[in-house]
């Protein structure tokens, strides 16, 4: 299991989804993360309570750089309310230092994102883990504050 997740998180580092920065957008946000040096640009367009486009850019760890391109890649044309979820589902399952005890429809729902799990167990690799997720969680309220203005 643990080589099948490393496998996973490889795959993703050396072959990032969504790794361009697209030129139409309604947010930018960049954000980093110093402890280990990581960093993301992401931008988002919304239409219609939809992640219409989502891309990034990035430097830094394998973890970090997969991370945000297994996120990419699960919320990329779907509802802003599903991004959001997952955001909050990821967001627990990397703050449960390992203890985790994750349900099918769980693992169904994150995809990939499941095999950052171990992750947990290391708090010094979680904030890597999170970078991408809290990037699009900001970047898509700032584009929801912008559709209301
Ligand atoms: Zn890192």
């Amino acid at each position: 299991m643990e080589s099948m997740y490393q496998q996973i998180i490889l795959d993703h580092y050396k072959n990032p989804q969504h790794h361009v920065l697209p030129s139409e957008f309604d947010a930018e946000v960049h954000h980093v993360n110093p402890t280990c040096g990581d960093e993301v640009t992401l931008r988002v367009k919304l239409v219609d309570g939809n992640v219409a486009e989502l891309g990034w850019d990035g430097e830094g760890c394998s973890i970090s750089q997969a991370s945000t391109s297994v996120m990419s890649e699960l919320v990329s044309g779907g509802s802003v309310d599903h991004a959001l979820q997952l955001q909050t589902k990821f967001l627990g399952l990397m703050q449960s230092r390992g203890t985790a005890e994750l349900s099918e429809a769980d693992e169904d729902e994150l995809e990939d994102a499941v095999a950052f799990e171990g992750v947990s167990k290391y708090p010094a690799r979680v904030k890597c883990a999170l970078l991408g997720w809290m990037a699009m969680k900001s970047a898509v309220s700032e584009a929801l504050e912008k559709e209301t203005q």
